[in-house]
């Protein structure tokens, strides 16, 4: 095992005591443990969307350590790690992946067989198993310039999803696309179909902040409607037949259902917002010949074309953090995210 001296013993971590309650805690600094881990001092982390499912009280939390988008440079690593090195400036998705399983050869490593979850970024450092096939290099190092490395840490998660949901959605020329959803990965998924290359891209969103983020990312048009008027108002923009493809960035039964009713028979819904208490009558989905796609976004697929397009500065992904704080004040982003003040909060490591 190689090593670099400097790493301290204990570092500063964000944990979730109960819902609602964030703290900053002091731990043991993580280390290498199996042959294939890599240690990360990481440059920034953020909060996720997901993460206000246990700061609301919808899924339990009982002193759990936060935080699952990451960017930071490797200060340890095991010895059977061989594509990225010592002081390389890495991005890794929020699922670990061997990057050989057949499962991930085609495409899907956010499921591979050996797949891991992960939480804990909101810190310091982090420990990343599977670094092999979880990490992708960013040539040239950390960035000095913070709006790059928004960008980049927005490609760890949020970019990555909204990707997968405009890739699953068939974004492309000739296509319209609807984005359900004006949080940060629907705003992303907005830059991504357009980025794929759709004609026209129609997003739903009452927020006037949002509703600006989303021109700026390339919405040609915002739908302040919902349900079967929001619908009809896809339609109406689509000669009557629906949107090609329909991004669900939300995961509420009412976000589906949205999603459903706005993509025309034979078109694509690629839907990633975390599912809560969704079901889809069958009867209509029978009816619909639509496709379905979704789940845990296979982040790690995109990231080396992410990465190309931010170097080239084609995509400005980092803009969806509207506000930036040290990781002490991890609690002051919680709330700012929780009373939609802000739409993603950069933790500043
Ligand atoms: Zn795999």
């Amino acid at each position: 095992m190689s090593t670099e001296p400097q790493i301290p013993t204990t570092m500063r971590a964000v944990v979730m005591n109960a819902p609602g309650d964030v703290t900053v805690e002091t731990i043991n600094t993580p280390r290498v443990v199996k042959p294939t881990d890599v240690v990360l001092k990481l440059a920034a982390a953020c909060v996720c969307g997901s993460d206000l499912w246990p700061y609301r009280g919808y899924e339990p939390v009982d002193h759990r350590f936060m935080g699952h988008e990451y960017v930071g440079t490797i200060v340890e690593k095991g010895d059977q790690v061989t594509t990225v090195e010592l002081g390389d400036f890495v991005i890794g998705s929020f699922m670990l992946s061997d990057g050989t399983c057949e499962i991930c050869e085609a495409g899907y490593p956010s499921r591979c067989a050996n797949a891991g979850t992960y939480t804990g970024s909101q810190a310091q450092y982090m420990r990343v198993e599977l670094a092999d096939g979880s990490l992708v290099k960013v040539p040239g190092g950390q960035p000095d310039d913070p709006d790059k490395l928004a960008d980049y840490l927005a490609a760890s998660d949020v970019l990555g999803t909204g990707w997968y949901a405009a890739v699953a959605a068939n974004a492309g020329p000739g296509k319209t696309i609807a984005v359900v959803g004006d949080g940060a990965v629907g705003l992303c998924a907005v830059l991504a179909a357009k980025t794929l290359g759709a004609d026209k891209v129609i997003i739903f969103s009452r927020h006037e902040d949002r509703a600006a983020l989303a021109r700026d990312f390339g919405a040609d048009i915002v739908v302040a409607e919902r349900g079967e008027e929001g619908a009809a108002k896809v339609k109406e923009l689509t000669n009557g037949y629906g949107a090609h493809g329909v991004c669900e960035a939300v995961g509420t039964q009412e976000s589906m259902d949205q999603a459903l009713a706005s993509v025309r028979p034979g078109g694509y819904v690629g839907f990633v917002g975390v599912s809560h208490d969704q079901t889809i009558d069958g009867l209509n989905l029978f009816f619909h010949e639509v496709h379905l796609e979704g789940g845990p976004a296979p982040v790690r697929r995109f990231l080396p074309e992410l990465i190309k397009l931010i170097q080239a500065d084609k995509i400005h992904p980092g803009k969806v953090f509207t506000k930036r704080v040290p990781l002490e004040n991890a609690a002051e982003a919680y709330k700012a995210m929780d009373e939609r003040r802000e739409i993603k909060v950069l933790l500043a490591v």
